[in-house]
């Protein structure tokens, strides 16, 4: 019973991140917060180099290899300092220090600040942009003008603020993609096999924030020490390390673990990706229904995780928000730089949370119309 009414207390929680986790996983958490696994400390008191630490960090990687295939010759790190720590690395690492040379796909906030990070560290290209347009498509992507010079080309494959998704990699003409999958991680089976990296901030699909989970090719990880870079920027530590050069973020890594454990046990990605299209479907379907709202994305471009839309009144979109929150559908607010509404639907909001925002935005345009 107790477990029934903690449940009834939960939220649909809608917001872009720090977003909802399965309750399954907090559930399990929770029942083993005091004593896990008869060691009598909770994860967050016990040695990363213990045997029980040292078995939650590879069951984490071996989970995430097999859910995803992650072929031989890459190397899987967990990492932390965000996402947004990967903007400067990824230079960094991947581009001759000062001289190196990179393109830049630029299709909304997040590939904008990875851009302009590279631009302070290194000559960054902007080879394909969506600017002109607000961000509201994926730019024209069929015949990329790479720099013959460029030592990779970067994408954000998810756009989390402007509801964008890339559903064809680009044809990079034999340059590395890297990839930030933040906001798209594990929603859909990908092919490893294309990515030089792909890496995802953990506080949207799969865990708490701070932890990053990056996937590099081996061959592209630097093997000498790279002169002025900090030691822990360089992922050749981190390699090298196996993600335990210094303390890494145990629980968060801990829980990211869960997290694997519970997509395997729902069947894979095949079976997320069918669940995150059906409640994607639900939900633009009652956007292009309606008379009140309207996606702000192209529909081709349109991503099923992050969800943005408006009103076009901007004080209904408030009362949208307040009366939403009062029946516990929470974070509708759009992104601070956009205005307006979005609801992320991450893996973990279920078909029933998706169901409820639908009902709500039915009973609102009745009642605003
Ligand atoms: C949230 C997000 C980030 C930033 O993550 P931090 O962990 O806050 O640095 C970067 N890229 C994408 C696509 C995101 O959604």
């Amino acid at each position: 019973m107790r477990e029934e009414g903690q449940r009834m207390n939960r939220v649909y929680n809608f917001s872009a991140g720090p977003a909802q986790l399965p309750v399954e996983v907090l559930q399990q958490a929770a029942d083993e917060m005091l004593d896990y696994g008869g060691t009598g400390t909770s994860v967050m008191e016990m040695s990363h180099r213990s045997a029980a630490f040292t078995q939650i960090i590879e069951d984490a990687e071996a989970d995430l290899r097999e859910l995803i295939g992650i072929p031989e010759g890459y190397s899987v790190l967990f990492l932390q300092g965000g996402a947004s720590i990967q903007f400067s690395n990824i230079p960094l690492n991947f581009a001759k220090p000062k001289h190196g040379v990179a393109d830049y796909i630029v299709m909304g906030q997040w590939s904008k600040k990875a851009f302009s990070e590279g631009k302070r560290l290194i000559t960054a290209n902007k080879i394909a942009t969506s600017e002109d347009d607000n961000f509201t498509h994926v730019p024209d992507l069929s015949d990329l003008q790479v720099t013959p010079d460029a030592d990779y080309v970067y994408i954000c494959e998810n756009e989390t603020v402007h509801g964008l998704k890339i559903w064809n990699l680009p044809d990079t003409k034999g340059k590395d993609l890297i990839a930030d999958l933040s906001s798209c991680f594990l929603s859909e089976p990908i092919d490893a096999s294309r990515y030089g990296m792909f890496y995802a901030g953990a506080q949207k699909n799969i865990g708490p924030a701070g932890v990053v989970v990056a996937v590099i090719r081996d061959d592209l990880i630097p093997t000498e020490d790279i002169e002025g870079v900090p030691l822990l920027c360089q992922y050749k530590t981190e390699a090298d390390g196996k993600s335990l050069y210094n303390t890494p973020p145990c629980y968060g890594i801990y829980i990211c673990g869960l997290v694997f454990k519970y997509l395997k046990s729902l069947g894979g990605l095949e079976v997320v990706k069918e669940l995150n299209e059906a409640k994607a479907k639900l939900l633009y379907d009652a956007i292009d229904d309606s008379r009140l709202f309207n996606g702000t994305a192209a529909k081709q471009d349109r991503s099923i995780m992050n969800v943005p839309f408006v009103t076009g009144n901007p004080d209904f979109d408030a009362r949208f928000v307040k009366e939403a929150t009062a029946a516990g559908l929470i974070n509708l607010k759009g992104h601070r730089s956009v205005g307006g509404l979005r609801a992320s639907i991450y893996n973990a909001m279920p078909l029933e949370g998706v169901q409820a925002l639908v009902e709500f935005m039915d009973r609102f345009e009745k009642e605003n119309a």
